[in-house]
């Protein structure tokens, strides 16, 4: 039996996939349909050094996994002749319900449907994903990960709204938490690196991309979050404006003649980065903020600021600290969001070393001092071969 598994997370107008070696724990192919059911629908498609693309119509889900099938077969790897021993499927929202990893069966998925109202942007999208994957790989099992699995534990002070409990009770309002895949990963990646078990690390993990997140670990059990019942709470991210008084909403609605899918628009898509600054890239909010743009230059400081509070808010949830593991897009690659984060918290046992941190090259490494108390650590994210190693299990 082959040891690669297929992981699939698919979005409402995009799939991305990958093949990964479970035993070698490295990706041999991966790809993204972009645009699907738009004219100008895209499949890139990344095999052996080589990328190959392709551009025209994807009317829907089924035509854009089939047509990844077949740049399989025409570029590699063949999965007919590879064999694909399991399905891994990326799904956002299990609510209460699913905490662990789940092999996937009509039940599953039509409980999944009933959970689309907490999450009604990527759920659907989700099971048709499931369903078309699964029409391809009819015999090997499917296995559904899911984003909030990871926070079931958050304990009931941290996991619980301070509203009327009917109501919260009632339309399930409570603090699920997100990225749950990659906050595990990168927590137990690194206690490893510090040479110790999981269960002895107390850890705060940023995961810092276009969405970001904290999360406290606590001996590699999840006690706080900063996601709560939608990816809109907490840090400030590309294009989502993170906390916010609810009082804003109430204004605006009555103020500003906006209606509640205004709101949303304003809140998911133009606020965060992008609402500050013109740009949703932290890179090119980097460039614009060198160049000497004041707005970029508020960006980035309100971003390292709200990060700030949530290491020190964390580190009190705590109480001890063994490590702080920044992952992701910028936490894997901004030297100046982790020095700036940290920075002047010596006085509680943090201390990056600038070279270490400023240090070309990738890959997991310490940026901390020998004498920091709490260490400093980068180790870059690698949600799909979570996922891939969660569904090798069913096999
Ligand atoms: P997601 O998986 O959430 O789409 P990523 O983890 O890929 O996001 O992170 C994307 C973010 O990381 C973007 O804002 C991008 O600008 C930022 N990023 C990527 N490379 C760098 C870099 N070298 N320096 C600063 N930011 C970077």
């Amino acid at each position: 039996m082959s040891g690669l598994v297929l992981v699939i997370n698919s979005g409402s107008s995009s799939i991305k996939y990958e093949l990964v070696d479970v035993a070698r724990e490295c990706a041999v192919a991966s790809g993204i349909v972009e645009r699907i059911g738009e004219p100008q629908g895209r499949l890139t498609h990344a095999y052996d050094g080589r990328t190959s693309e392709w551009n025209g119509e994807v009317a829907d889900h089924t035509q854009a996994l089939t047509m990844a099938y077949r740049m399989f077969a025409e570029t590699g790897l063949d999965l007919d002749e590879a064999g694909v021993a399991a399905v891994g499927h990326r799904l956002v929202h299990g609510g209460k319900v699913f905490t662990q990893p789940t092999l996937i069966t009509p039940e599953v998925v039509e409980t999944i449907e009933r959970l689309a109202d907490l999450a009604p942007l990527h759920n659907p999208a989700n099971i048709i994903g499931i369903e078309v994957a699964q029409e391809h790989f009819p015999d090997v099992p499917h296995v559904g990960v899911f984003d909030t699995g990871f926070f079931h534990t958050l304990p009931p002070a941290a996991a619980a709204y301070a509203i009327d409990a009917d109501v919260a009770e009632r339309y399930g309002v409570q603090r699920y938490g997100f990225h749950g895949t990659s906050h595990k990963y990168v927590s137990e990646r690194a206690a490893r690196l510090l040479g110790r078990p999981c269960e002895d690390v107390d850890s705060i993990v940023l995961h810092l991309g276009n969405g970001a997140s904290a999360s406290a670990v606590r001996g590699g059990r999840a006690v706080e979050t900063s996601m709560g019942l939608t990816p809109l709470e907490g840090l400030v991210m590309g294009t989502r404006s993170g906390d916010i008084d609810p009082g804003v909403l109430l204004h605006l609605g009555r103020h500003a003649g906006m209606d509640i899918a205004d709101i949303d628009e304003l809140l998911n898509r133009r606020s965060g980065l992008k609402g500050l600054s013109g740009v949703n890239d932290f890179r090119a909010v980097t460039e614009r903020r060198e160049a000497g743009d004041e707005r970029a230059a508020l960006a980035y400081d309100v971003y390292v600021h709200r990060l700030r509070k949530y290491v020190g808010a964390y580190m009190a949830v705590l109480g001890r600290v063994d490590a702080i593991a920044f992952t992701a897009g910028v936490g894997e690659n901004s030297a100046s969001v982790r020095e700036d984060a940290l920075a002047g918290l010596e006085g509680f046992g943090i201390e990056v070393d600038p070279a270490a941190n400023r240090a070309r090259g990738g890959g997991e490494r310490v940026i901390s001092t020998a004498a920091s108390k709490t260490a400093v650590l980068v180790v870059p994210t690698d949600e799909e071969l979570a996922i891939a190693k969660a569904a090798w299990e069913f096999v």
